[in-house]
Protein backbone atom coordinates (compact mmCIF):
# COMPACT_ATOMS: atom_id res chain seq x y z
CA UNK A 1 0.00 0.00 0.00
CA UNK A 2 1.24 3.30 -0.64
CA UNK A 3 1.71 6.08 2.00
CA UNK A 4 -0.45 8.94 1.98
CA UNK A 5 1.17 12.01 2.17
CA UNK A 6 -0.31 15.79 2.49
CA UNK A 7 0.62 17.53 -0.90
CA UNK A 8 3.71 19.79 0.65
CA UNK A 9 4.91 16.54 1.76
CA UNK A 10 4.74 14.96 -1.88
CA UNK A 11 5.96 17.87 -3.79
CA UNK A 12 9.21 17.51 -0.90
CA UNK A 13 9.03 13.84 -1.59
CA UNK A 14 9.20 14.19 -5.57
CA UNK A 15 12.23 16.85 -5.09
CA UNK A 16 14.21 14.59 -3.63
CA UNK A 17 13.50 11.87 -5.98
CA UNK A 18 14.76 14.08 -8.82
CA UNK A 19 17.76 14.84 -8.07
CA UNK A 20 20.28 13.44 -9.91
CA UNK A 21 22.10 11.46 -7.24
CA UNK A 22 18.83 9.54 -7.17
CA UNK A 23 20.59 7.65 -10.49
CA UNK A 24 18.91 7.18 -14.18
CA UNK A 25 18.36 3.06 -13.70
CA UNK A 26 14.76 3.32 -12.82
CA UNK A 27 11.95 5.33 -14.26
CA UNK A 28 9.95 7.72 -12.02
CA UNK A 29 6.24 8.57 -13.18
CA UNK A 30 3.78 10.91 -11.65
CA UNK A 31 -0.10 10.62 -12.45
CA UNK A 32 -2.28 12.95 -11.98
CA UNK A 33 -6.16 11.58 -11.25
CA UNK A 34 -9.12 13.30 -12.16
CA UNK A 35 -12.57 12.45 -10.19
CA UNK A 36 -14.76 15.22 -12.63
CA UNK A 37 -17.36 12.50 -11.46
CA UNK A 38 -17.87 13.24 -7.75
CA UNK A 39 -18.86 17.00 -8.57
CA UNK A 40 -21.23 15.47 -11.08
CA UNK A 41 -22.31 13.23 -7.59
CA UNK A 42 -22.40 16.32 -5.21
CA UNK A 43 -25.22 17.51 -7.05
CA UNK A 44 -26.93 14.33 -8.16
CA UNK A 45 -26.87 12.47 -4.34
CA UNK A 46 -25.60 15.15 -1.97
CA UNK A 47 -21.70 16.30 -1.25
CA UNK A 48 -21.85 13.48 1.66
CA UNK A 49 -21.96 10.89 -1.46
CA UNK A 50 -19.59 13.40 -3.24
CA UNK A 51 -16.59 12.95 -0.32
CA UNK A 52 -17.15 9.22 0.21
CA UNK A 53 -16.50 8.46 -3.05
CA UNK A 54 -13.99 10.63 -3.60
CA UNK A 55 -12.44 8.85 -0.05
CA UNK A 56 -13.07 5.46 -1.65
CA UNK A 57 -11.00 6.25 -4.72
CA UNK A 58 -8.43 7.50 -2.46
CA UNK A 59 -8.04 4.49 -0.93
CA UNK A 60 -8.42 2.07 -3.26
CA UNK A 61 -5.71 3.84 -5.61
CA UNK A 62 -3.24 3.59 -2.00
CA UNK A 63 -4.06 -0.14 -2.26
CA UNK A 64 -3.07 -0.80 -5.62
CA UNK A 65 0.14 0.93 -5.37
CA UNK A 66 3.44 -0.67 -3.78
CA UNK A 67 4.90 0.56 -0.55
CA UNK A 68 7.61 2.88 -1.84
CA UNK A 69 5.05 4.92 -4.07
CA UNK A 70 3.16 8.21 -2.54
CA UNK A 71 -0.05 9.10 -2.91
CA UNK A 72 -1.39 12.61 -1.62
CA UNK A 73 -4.87 14.80 -2.14
CA UNK A 74 -4.71 17.73 -4.02
CA UNK A 75 -8.20 18.01 -3.88
CA UNK A 76 -11.31 16.33 -3.66
CA UNK A 77 -11.67 15.62 -7.95
CA UNK A 78 -7.67 15.58 -7.78
CA UNK A 79 -5.64 12.98 -6.23
CA UNK A 80 -1.46 12.84 -7.38
CA UNK A 81 0.70 10.03 -7.26
CA UNK A 82 4.64 8.91 -7.29
CA UNK A 83 5.46 5.82 -8.49
CA UNK A 84 9.12 5.55 -8.21
CA UNK A 85 12.23 3.50 -8.95
CA UNK A 86 10.08 1.18 -11.55
CA UNK A 87 12.73 -0.74 -13.34
CA UNK A 88 10.84 -0.11 -16.35
CA UNK A 89 8.22 1.16 -18.59
CA UNK A 90 6.61 -1.97 -18.70
CA UNK A 91 5.98 -2.08 -15.03
CA UNK A 92 4.63 1.51 -15.50
CA UNK A 93 1.64 -0.21 -17.97
CA UNK A 94 0.93 -2.76 -15.69
CA UNK A 95 0.57 -0.34 -12.70
CA UNK A 96 -1.67 1.92 -14.64
CA UNK A 97 -3.58 -0.58 -15.75
CA UNK A 98 -4.14 -2.26 -12.20
CA UNK A 99 -4.83 1.54 -11.32
CA UNK A 100 -7.76 2.05 -13.56
CA UNK A 101 -9.14 -1.52 -12.84
CA UNK A 102 -9.63 -0.78 -9.15
CA UNK A 103 -11.01 2.83 -9.82
CA UNK A 104 -13.42 2.07 -12.13
CA UNK A 105 -15.14 -0.83 -9.74
CA UNK A 106 -18.85 0.37 -9.12
CA UNK A 107 -18.97 2.16 -5.66
CA UNK A 108 -22.47 1.87 -3.92
CA UNK A 109 -23.35 5.17 -2.49
CA UNK A 110 -26.68 5.33 -0.74
CA UNK A 111 -28.30 2.71 -2.36
CA UNK A 112 -27.04 3.95 -5.78
CA UNK A 113 -24.44 1.90 -7.59
CA UNK A 114 -22.22 4.30 -9.18
CA UNK A 115 -19.60 3.39 -11.69
CA UNK A 116 -16.75 5.88 -11.41
CA UNK A 117 -15.23 7.66 -14.72
CA UNK A 118 -11.41 8.42 -13.36
CA UNK A 119 -8.96 10.20 -16.06
CA UNK A 120 -5.33 9.65 -15.44
CA UNK A 121 -2.52 11.38 -17.08
CA UNK A 122 0.83 10.25 -16.75
CA UNK A 123 4.21 12.14 -16.87
CA UNK A 124 7.34 9.67 -17.32
CA UNK A 125 11.51 10.82 -16.55
CA UNK A 126 14.18 8.43 -16.94
CA UNK A 127 17.07 10.88 -16.42
CA UNK A 128 15.31 13.06 -13.94
CA UNK A 129 15.72 16.09 -15.89
CA UNK A 130 13.89 18.92 -15.17
CA UNK A 131 11.98 20.11 -11.31
CA UNK A 132 8.45 18.63 -9.66
CA UNK A 133 6.47 21.69 -10.80
CA UNK A 134 7.03 21.09 -14.55
CA UNK A 135 6.55 17.37 -13.95
CA UNK A 136 3.13 17.71 -12.18
CA UNK A 137 2.23 20.09 -14.89
CA UNK A 138 2.68 18.07 -16.99
CA UNK A 139 0.69 14.77 -15.63
CA UNK A 140 -2.00 17.53 -15.32
CA UNK A 141 -2.18 18.69 -19.11
CA UNK A 142 -2.20 14.31 -19.89
CA UNK A 143 -5.04 14.19 -17.44
CA UNK A 144 -7.34 16.82 -19.21
CA UNK A 145 -6.13 14.45 -22.37
CA UNK A 146 -7.26 11.40 -21.12
CA UNK A 147 -10.61 12.72 -19.78
CA UNK A 148 -11.60 12.70 -23.74
CA UNK A 149 -10.50 9.03 -24.44
CA UNK A 150 -12.55 5.87 -23.52
CA UNK A 151 -9.63 4.16 -22.03
CA UNK A 152 -8.86 7.11 -19.78
CA UNK A 153 -5.48 7.17 -19.88
CA UNK A 154 -2.98 9.83 -21.36
CA UNK A 155 0.67 10.27 -21.21
CA UNK A 156 2.34 13.51 -21.52
CA UNK A 157 3.48 14.09 -25.30
CA UNK A 158 6.31 16.95 -25.67
CA UNK A 159 4.60 19.81 -27.42
CA UNK A 160 6.48 19.15 -30.54
CA UNK A 161 5.27 15.78 -30.37
CA UNK A 162 1.70 16.73 -29.54
CA UNK A 163 1.58 19.31 -32.37
CA UNK A 164 2.87 17.25 -35.01
CA UNK A 165 0.85 14.31 -34.71
CA UNK A 166 -2.40 16.59 -34.74
CA UNK A 167 -1.22 18.83 -37.24
CA UNK A 168 -0.84 15.69 -39.57
CA UNK A 169 -4.53 14.04 -38.57
CA UNK A 170 -5.85 17.77 -38.90
CA UNK A 171 -4.67 18.06 -42.46
CA UNK A 172 -5.79 14.60 -43.75
CA UNK A 173 -8.92 15.32 -42.24
CA UNK A 174 -9.32 18.47 -43.56
CA UNK A 175 -8.73 16.16 -47.23
CA UNK A 176 -10.88 13.50 -45.78
CA UNK A 177 -14.07 15.81 -45.65
CA UNK A 178 -13.23 17.19 -48.75
CA UNK A 179 -12.96 14.47 -50.69
CA UNK A 180 -15.38 12.23 -49.44
CA UNK A 181 -12.94 9.49 -47.75
CA UNK A 182 -15.58 9.03 -44.64
CA UNK A 183 -18.15 6.54 -44.74
CA UNK A 184 -20.99 5.68 -42.57
CA UNK A 185 -21.63 2.30 -41.42
CA UNK A 186 -24.98 1.23 -40.25
CA UNK A 187 -25.27 -1.14 -37.61
CA UNK A 188 -29.33 -2.90 -36.94
CA UNK A 189 -31.44 -1.88 -34.25
CA UNK A 190 -33.96 -5.14 -33.53
CA UNK A 191 -37.42 -5.39 -32.06
CA UNK A 192 -37.07 -8.16 -29.47
CA UNK A 193 -40.49 -8.72 -29.41
CA UNK A 194 -41.08 -9.43 -33.26
CA UNK A 195 -37.28 -10.03 -34.49
CA UNK A 196 -37.71 -7.00 -37.21
CA UNK A 197 -35.29 -4.65 -38.08
CA UNK A 198 -36.66 -1.00 -36.71
CA UNK A 199 -33.79 0.78 -37.88
CA UNK A 200 -30.09 1.53 -37.67
CA UNK A 201 -26.90 3.28 -35.84
CA UNK A 202 -25.16 5.56 -38.48
CA UNK A 203 -21.51 5.48 -37.27
CA UNK A 204 -18.46 7.12 -38.50
CA UNK A 205 -15.87 5.25 -40.77
CA UNK A 206 -12.35 6.73 -41.33
CA UNK A 207 -10.33 3.73 -43.52
CA UNK A 208 -6.43 5.61 -43.51
CA UNK A 209 -5.46 2.64 -46.05
CA UNK A 210 -2.25 1.39 -44.74
CA UNK A 211 -2.27 3.33 -41.55
CA UNK A 212 -5.67 1.50 -40.45
CA UNK A 213 -8.93 2.90 -39.47
CA UNK A 214 -9.03 5.89 -36.88
CA UNK A 215 -11.44 5.29 -34.72
CA UNK A 216 -15.00 7.05 -34.43
CA UNK A 217 -14.83 9.09 -31.13
CA UNK A 218 -10.92 10.10 -31.98
CA UNK A 219 -12.05 11.50 -35.21
CA UNK A 220 -14.61 13.43 -33.31
CA UNK A 221 -12.16 14.74 -30.97
CA UNK A 222 -9.56 15.73 -33.80
CA UNK A 223 -11.99 17.24 -35.72
CA UNK A 224 -13.42 19.47 -32.35
CA UNK A 225 -10.16 20.68 -31.74
CA UNK A 226 -9.36 21.71 -34.50
CA UNK A 227 -12.10 23.60 -36.06
CA UNK A 228 -13.32 20.42 -38.44
CA UNK A 229 -16.30 19.86 -35.79
CA UNK A 230 -19.08 22.10 -38.15
CA UNK A 231 -17.75 20.93 -41.81
CA UNK A 232 -17.91 17.18 -40.47
CA UNK A 233 -21.15 17.01 -38.03
CA UNK A 234 -22.95 18.64 -41.71
CA UNK A 235 -21.08 15.75 -43.69
CA UNK A 236 -22.90 13.06 -41.29
CA UNK A 237 -25.93 14.38 -40.90
CA UNK A 238 -26.25 14.89 -44.58
CA UNK A 239 -25.04 11.98 -45.81
CA UNK A 240 -27.29 9.76 -42.70
CA UNK A 241 -30.04 11.66 -43.97
CA UNK A 242 -29.71 11.31 -47.54
CA UNK A 243 -29.31 7.19 -46.82
CA UNK A 244 -32.45 6.99 -45.06
CA UNK A 245 -33.58 8.51 -47.78
CA UNK A 246 -32.60 5.77 -50.13
CA UNK A 247 -33.59 3.13 -47.47
CA UNK A 248 -37.12 4.17 -47.48
CA UNK A 249 -37.22 4.39 -51.54
CA UNK A 250 -35.74 0.94 -51.53
CA UNK A 251 -39.16 -0.18 -49.51
CA UNK A 252 -37.34 -0.45 -46.64
CA UNK A 253 -39.27 1.40 -43.26
CA UNK A 254 -36.18 2.14 -41.53
CA UNK A 255 -35.22 4.74 -38.37
CA UNK A 256 -31.28 6.32 -38.58
CA UNK A 257 -29.90 7.33 -35.67
CA UNK A 258 -27.27 9.87 -35.64
CA UNK A 259 -24.46 10.73 -32.93
CA UNK A 260 -23.85 13.64 -32.11
CA UNK A 261 -21.20 15.48 -29.59
CA UNK A 262 -21.72 17.54 -26.76
CA UNK A 263 -20.25 20.20 -28.97
CA UNK A 264 -22.72 19.55 -31.34
CA UNK A 265 -25.35 20.85 -29.08
CA UNK A 266 -24.21 24.05 -28.73
CA UNK A 267 -23.73 24.93 -32.35
CA UNK A 268 -26.71 27.12 -33.00
CA UNK A 269 -27.29 26.39 -36.64
CA UNK A 270 -27.25 22.53 -36.61
CA UNK A 271 -31.46 22.27 -35.87
CA UNK A 272 -31.69 24.42 -39.59
CA UNK A 273 -28.52 22.13 -41.17
CA UNK A 274 -30.82 19.08 -40.44
CA UNK A 275 -33.73 20.89 -41.44
CA UNK A 276 -32.03 21.57 -44.66
CA UNK A 277 -31.15 17.81 -45.03
CA UNK A 278 -34.64 16.61 -44.30
CA UNK A 279 -36.22 18.93 -47.03
CA UNK A 280 -33.27 17.77 -49.54
CA UNK A 281 -33.91 14.10 -49.27
CA UNK A 282 -37.38 13.98 -48.35
CA UNK A 283 -37.50 12.53 -45.30
CA UNK A 284 -39.69 12.79 -42.20
CA UNK A 285 -38.16 13.98 -39.13
CA UNK A 286 -39.78 11.08 -36.84
CA UNK A 287 -37.15 8.70 -38.71
CA UNK A 288 -34.71 10.52 -37.70
CA UNK A 289 -33.10 10.05 -34.36
CA UNK A 290 -30.29 11.89 -32.68
CA UNK A 291 -28.21 10.12 -30.27
CA UNK A 292 -26.62 12.43 -27.25
CA UNK A 293 -24.45 10.75 -24.39
CA UNK A 294 -25.73 10.95 -20.94
CA UNK A 295 -23.03 13.50 -19.95
CA UNK A 296 -23.80 15.65 -23.48
CA UNK A 297 -26.95 16.00 -21.91
CA UNK A 298 -26.31 17.15 -18.65
CA UNK A 299 -23.19 19.53 -19.58
CA UNK A 300 -24.48 22.90 -19.83
CA UNK A 301 -27.80 22.28 -18.34
CA UNK A 302 -29.84 25.15 -19.82
CA UNK A 303 -28.01 25.90 -23.39
CA UNK A 304 -28.46 22.10 -23.85
CA UNK A 305 -32.31 21.82 -23.32
CA UNK A 306 -32.87 24.62 -25.30
CA UNK A 307 -31.09 22.88 -28.57
CA UNK A 308 -32.99 19.51 -27.20
CA UNK A 309 -36.52 21.77 -27.24
CA UNK A 310 -35.89 22.76 -30.60
CA UNK A 311 -34.79 19.11 -32.11
CA UNK A 312 -37.90 17.94 -30.37
CA UNK A 313 -39.87 20.77 -31.70
CA UNK A 314 -39.26 19.70 -35.06
CA UNK A 315 -40.41 16.16 -35.04
CA UNK A 316 -36.94 14.52 -34.55
CA UNK A 317 -36.30 11.54 -31.95
CA UNK A 318 -34.47 11.54 -29.18
CA UNK A 319 -32.09 9.18 -27.43
CA UNK A 320 -29.89 9.09 -24.39
CA UNK A 321 -26.53 7.08 -24.87
CA UNK A 322 -24.62 4.86 -23.35
CA UNK A 323 -26.71 4.99 -20.45
CA UNK A 324 -25.90 4.71 -16.82
CA UNK A 325 -22.59 5.55 -17.34
CA UNK A 326 -23.18 9.65 -16.10
CA UNK A 327 -25.26 11.08 -12.95
CA UNK A 328 -28.52 12.14 -14.04
CA UNK A 329 -30.87 13.09 -11.62
CA UNK A 330 -33.89 11.58 -11.47
CA UNK A 331 -35.26 15.23 -11.72
CA UNK A 332 -33.36 16.03 -14.69
CA UNK A 333 -34.27 12.60 -16.91
CA UNK A 334 -38.20 13.76 -15.98
CA UNK A 335 -37.46 17.30 -17.55
CA UNK A 336 -35.91 16.10 -20.74
CA UNK A 337 -37.38 15.69 -24.22
CA UNK A 338 -36.42 11.43 -24.76
CA UNK A 339 -37.79 9.18 -26.53
CA UNK A 340 -35.81 6.83 -26.13
CA UNK A 341 -32.50 5.22 -23.66
CA UNK A 342 -30.17 3.06 -24.40
CA UNK A 343 -28.05 1.11 -21.55
CA UNK A 344 -24.36 1.25 -22.06
CA UNK A 345 -22.78 -1.89 -23.32
CA UNK A 346 -20.75 -2.18 -19.86
CA UNK A 347 -23.91 -3.38 -17.95
CA UNK A 348 -25.50 -5.50 -20.55
CA UNK A 349 -22.18 -7.60 -21.60
CA UNK A 350 -21.77 -9.48 -18.39
CA UNK A 351 -25.06 -9.40 -17.27
CA UNK A 352 -25.82 -13.16 -16.97
CA UNK A 353 -22.91 -13.33 -14.30
CA UNK A 354 -22.87 -10.47 -12.48
CA UNK A 355 -26.21 -10.13 -10.77
CA UNK A 356 -25.85 -7.01 -10.06
CA UNK A 357 -25.39 -5.88 -13.10
CA UNK A 358 -28.59 -7.42 -14.39
CA UNK A 359 -30.09 -5.78 -11.45
CA UNK A 360 -28.80 -2.50 -13.25
CA UNK A 361 -30.46 -3.18 -16.36
CA UNK A 362 -33.72 -4.57 -15.29
CA UNK A 363 -34.18 -1.05 -12.82
CA UNK A 364 -32.60 0.87 -16.29
CA UNK A 365 -35.78 -0.81 -18.16
CA UNK A 366 -38.68 -0.30 -15.37
CA UNK A 367 -37.69 3.45 -15.67
CA UNK A 368 -37.63 4.18 -19.09
CA UNK A 369 -41.13 2.60 -19.28
CA UNK A 370 -42.26 4.71 -16.80
CA UNK A 371 -41.40 7.73 -18.02
CA UNK A 372 -42.48 6.04 -21.65
CA UNK A 373 -39.63 6.07 -23.40
CA UNK A 374 -37.79 2.89 -25.67
CA UNK A 375 -35.42 1.42 -24.46
CA UNK A 376 -32.23 -0.38 -26.22
CA UNK A 377 -29.86 -2.76 -24.94
CA UNK A 378 -26.32 -2.13 -26.31
CA UNK A 379 -23.20 -4.71 -27.45
CA UNK A 380 -25.39 -8.18 -27.20
CA UNK A 381 -23.38 -10.60 -28.03
CA UNK A 382 -25.08 -13.97 -27.21
CA UNK A 383 -28.56 -15.46 -27.58
CA UNK A 384 -28.71 -15.83 -23.92
CA UNK A 385 -28.65 -11.94 -22.95
CA UNK A 386 -30.68 -11.38 -25.78
CA UNK A 387 -32.94 -13.72 -24.44
CA UNK A 388 -32.73 -12.89 -20.58
CA UNK A 389 -33.61 -8.99 -22.06
CA UNK A 390 -36.62 -10.30 -23.90
CA UNK A 391 -37.70 -11.60 -20.54
CA UNK A 392 -37.05 -8.65 -18.85
CA UNK A 393 -39.58 -6.57 -21.17
CA UNK A 394 -36.19 -4.40 -22.85
CA UNK A 395 -37.56 -3.12 -26.42
CA UNK A 396 -35.11 -3.28 -28.83
CA UNK A 397 -31.28 -4.90 -29.17
CA UNK A 398 -28.00 -3.76 -30.81
CA UNK A 399 -24.78 -5.69 -31.05
CA UNK A 400 -22.73 -8.18 -32.43
CA UNK A 401 -25.23 -11.02 -31.95
CA UNK A 402 -27.06 -9.29 -34.37
CA UNK A 403 -24.58 -7.89 -36.87
CA UNK A 404 -21.52 -5.53 -36.58
CA UNK A 405 -21.58 -2.15 -38.27
CA UNK A 406 -21.91 -2.56 -41.63
CA UNK A 407 -21.28 -0.51 -45.16
CA UNK A 408 -24.64 1.09 -46.73
CA UNK A 409 -25.19 -1.64 -49.24
CA UNK A 410 -24.53 -4.62 -46.98
CA UNK A 411 -26.25 -3.18 -44.25
CA UNK A 412 -29.38 -3.28 -47.05
CA UNK A 413 -28.66 -6.59 -48.33
CA UNK A 414 -28.78 -7.74 -44.20
CA UNK A 415 -32.44 -6.19 -43.99
CA UNK A 416 -33.51 -7.74 -47.02
CA UNK A 417 -32.26 -11.05 -46.33
CA UNK A 418 -33.88 -10.86 -42.80
CA UNK A 419 -36.84 -9.91 -43.90
CA UNK A 420 -37.48 -12.98 -46.24
CA UNK A 421 -35.99 -15.59 -43.65
CA UNK A 422 -38.22 -16.08 -41.45
CA UNK A 423 -35.60 -18.84 -39.43
CA UNK A 424 -33.66 -15.54 -38.45
CA UNK A 425 -36.48 -13.56 -37.21
CA UNK A 426 -36.04 -14.40 -33.97
CA UNK A 427 -32.67 -13.69 -33.19
P1 LIG B 1 -21.87 4.57 -29.43
O1 LIG B 1 -22.73 5.62 -30.01
O2 LIG B 1 -22.24 4.08 -28.07
O3 LIG B 1 -21.86 3.39 -30.48
C1 LIG B 1 -21.84 2.04 -30.18
C2 LIG B 1 -20.44 1.48 -30.31
O4 LIG B 1 -20.47 0.12 -29.84
C3 LIG B 1 -19.94 1.40 -31.74
O5 LIG B 1 -18.54 1.59 -31.69
C4 LIG B 1 -20.26 -0.05 -32.11
O6 LIG B 1 -19.47 -0.54 -33.18
C5 LIG B 1 -19.96 -0.74 -30.82
N1 LIG B 1 -20.67 -2.01 -30.68
C6 LIG B 1 -21.91 -2.31 -31.12
N2 LIG B 1 -22.28 -3.55 -30.79
C7 LIG B 1 -21.25 -4.07 -30.08
C8 LIG B 1 -21.03 -5.35 -29.45
O7 LIG B 1 -21.87 -6.26 -29.47
N3 LIG B 1 -19.84 -5.51 -28.80
C9 LIG B 1 -18.90 -4.53 -28.77
N4 LIG B 1 -17.76 -4.77 -28.13
N5 LIG B 1 -19.06 -3.32 -29.35
C10 LIG B 1 -20.24 -3.11 -30.01
P2 LIG B 1 -17.79 2.59 -32.69
O8 LIG B 1 -18.41 2.52 -34.05
O9 LIG B 1 -16.33 2.34 -32.56
O10 LIG B 1 -18.15 4.01 -32.10
C11 LIG B 1 -17.66 4.42 -30.87
C12 LIG B 1 -18.29 5.73 -30.44
O11 LIG B 1 -17.88 6.79 -31.31
C13 LIG B 1 -19.81 5.72 -30.52
O12 LIG B 1 -20.33 5.08 -29.37
C14 LIG B 1 -20.09 7.20 -30.59
O13 LIG B 1 -20.06 7.77 -29.29
C15 LIG B 1 -18.91 7.75 -31.36
N6 LIG B 1 -19.32 7.97 -32.76
C16 LIG B 1 -19.43 7.08 -33.78
N7 LIG B 1 -19.86 7.70 -34.89
C17 LIG B 1 -20.07 8.99 -34.58
C18 LIG B 1 -20.54 10.14 -35.30
O14 LIG B 1 -20.93 10.08 -36.49
N8 LIG B 1 -20.62 11.33 -34.62
C19 LIG B 1 -20.27 11.42 -33.31
N9 LIG B 1 -20.37 12.61 -32.69
N10 LIG B 1 -19.82 10.37 -32.60
C20 LIG B 1 -19.72 9.17 -33.22
MG1 LIG C 1 -24.54 5.99 -30.22
MG1 LIG D 1 -23.59 3.88 -26.88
Amino acid sequence: MAQLLTYAAFHDRLRHEMQPEQGTLSVIAVIVVNLDFVSHLDGALGYRAGDAASGEQMHRLALALRDSDAVAEVSRTELVCLLSHLPSHGHLTLALQRIMRALREPISLAGHEVLPTPAIGVAVRKDRDGDPDTVLREANLAMRAARDKSEGIAYFESAAEAESSSIDLHAALHKAIQENELEIFYQPLVDLKTGVVRGAEALLRWNRGPAGFVRPDRIVLIAERTGLIEPLTEWICNTAVRHCGMMWRAGLQLNVSINISAQNLREPQLPELIARSLRLWGVSPDNITLELTESAMMDQAASSLQSLTRFKDMGLLLAMDDFGTGYSSMARLKDLPLDELKIDMRFVRDMLTVERNEKLVRSMIDLAHALDMFVVAEGVETQDIASRLRDLACDMIQGYLVSRPLPLELFLDFVRARSTSPANAKS
